[in-house]
């Protein structure tokens, strides 16, 4: 009998404690979105969406292009990760936050109620109203983005075709596609590569010496640069320029940048269609105090760059605010960390950028490497090893796949005596 009655108090603790567990939904599970999902505790009921099943290490899917890696290496299961961490994974789309009603609608009419959202949607391709461009360009936004491209270039120069390649804007994504088709084809006599621009330099808003440092590396390769010019329209064979020229194109790869997810401003989170969504320096939305912003999708009043460690940083502070939220107490201001930046020219170079300071060496290729590991190994922790053996284990297979003849150890070192200080 006691048993019994021990047995109904505990059911109807665990009942009441499932009943008072508050709601957390989080829309968006790349970086920013797994980073809060990461923080927050099983004592809260929280759900994550996505309208993919696998996370993608986006920063490295230039790589794909060249082949050193593989489209699984960049991915993780969303279900996995999520679940081990005692939450539920939805792979919906969400199509609107409802901030008065505190819930988010699906695309299968799913209603998903909340005390706190956090939205971490990232953007999208931005075409500029360009015209042929959504048809004719091939987008370098995802994994199966550049999966199609390496493809579509694999078929053309194995079958010994002349392809024309036109890169559209050379800002990080542009100048990293270019390198990695020249690590891959540089050698094929039927390769030329186009990159056009619309700011006078490559990088924009970077410093000089660094576009500059790599346009010399290009000098004796099959790249024309095309700088200070906006591209017109496109058709299935050709890039018309505003100048009024002409460029022949077989592969036309857009990576001209990104605007919001229409969902920010259909939910009433950002102002117009072209604006991210307003936050306070604590990440929460100017107009919806349930909503808190991160990644990407976010617009802080001292703007950050649109890049993943800061999403990382993002959503594990937004993980403590929500808690904080939830609690009734004052919420903590978002502190940006080191901008610290990796940029690969292939097998060429790679460029590290901290602050005012730029070096460049091939050897730098291998941090890369180690970066890209470390946050695999960060966000999916090995099980049943040491997660140090597990990461050198992933790193040194990672760097054998870079197949750089510059990482061998007497190449390494003289490499790593050669790292060149660009500015500094
Ligand atoms: C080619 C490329 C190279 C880059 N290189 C670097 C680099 O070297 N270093 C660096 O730090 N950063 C780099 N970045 C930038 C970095 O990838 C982004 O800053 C980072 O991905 C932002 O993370 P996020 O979580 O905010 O958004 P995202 O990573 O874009 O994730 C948004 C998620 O939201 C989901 N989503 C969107 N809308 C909906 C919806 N309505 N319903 C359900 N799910 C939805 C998407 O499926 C996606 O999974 C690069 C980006 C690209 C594209």
């Amino acid at each position: 009998m006691l048993w019994f009655l021990s047995s109904v108090r505990l059911a109807l603790r665990a009942f009441c404690d499932m009943r008072s567990r508050k709601k957390i939904v989080i829309l968006g599970a790349n970086f920013a979105g797994i980073a809060c999902a990461r923080r927050l505790s099983k004592h809260h009921e929280v759900t994550v969406i996505d309208a993919s099943a696998c996370f993608e290490f986006l920063p490295n899917i230039h790589e794909l292009l060249s082949g050193v890696k593989s489209a699984g290496v960049l991915r993780l299961p969303r279900k996995r990760l999520l679940e081990s961490l005692g939450h539920t994974f939805v792979c919906e789309t969400a199509t609107a936050v409802d901030t008065q009603a505190r819930c988010v609608h699906t695309a299968s009419g799913r209603r998903l109620a909340f005390d706190a959202c956090v939205v971490a949607v990232g953007g999208v391709n931005n075409t500029f109203g360009v015209r042929g461009a959504e048809q004719f360009a091939l987008p370098f936004k995802t994994v199966d983005d550049c999966v199609a491209i390496a493809q579509r270039l694999r078929d053309r120069l194995n079958a010994g075709k002349k392809t024309a390649v036109v890169i559209i804007g050379a800002g990080l994504e542009g100048v990293e596609a270019l390198g990695e088709i020249l690590r891959g084809y540089r050698n094929h006599p039927g390769l030329s590569v186009h990159v056009v621009e619309g700011d006078e330099r490559i990088l924009p808003g970077r410093d000089p010496r660094l576009g500059d440092d790599i346009q010399q590396h290009c000098v004796d390769l099959p790249v024309t640069f095309h700088l200070g010019e906006s591209v017109a329209s496109l058709t299935k064979t050709r890039v018309k320029l505003v100048s009024g020229r002409s460029l022949p194109s077989d592969v036309t790869l857009w990576t001209a940048g990104a605007k919001p997810a229409p969902l920010l401003f259909s939910s009433g989170l950002a102002l117009t269609a072209n604006a991210w969504a307003a936050v306070t320096p604590a990440l929460q939305s100017c107009v919806a105090p349930a909503v808190f912003v991160v990644g990407d999708a976010a617009d802080l009043p001292d703007p950050l760059s649109k890049q993943a460690y800061h999403a990382l940083d993002m959503g594990a502070h937004a993980a403590g605010n929500v808690q904080r939220f939830l609690d009734g107490a004052p919420l903590k201001p978002f502190k940006r960390g080191l901008e610290l930046g990796l940029i690969a020219l292939g097998d060429i170079d790679t460029y590290l950028t901290a602050g005012q300071r730029i070096f460049a060496g091939p050897s730098l290729a291998a941090a890369k490497e180690l970066v890209f590991q470390a946050n695999m190994a960060r966000l999916d922790p090995p099980l049943g090893r040491s997660p140090a053996a597990a990461l050198g284990q992933r790193y040194w297979r990672g760097l054998h796949r870079l197949a750089l003849p510059a990482l061998r150890p007497g190449a390494l070192r003289n490499n790593l005596s050669g790292l060149r200080v660009i500015a500094g």
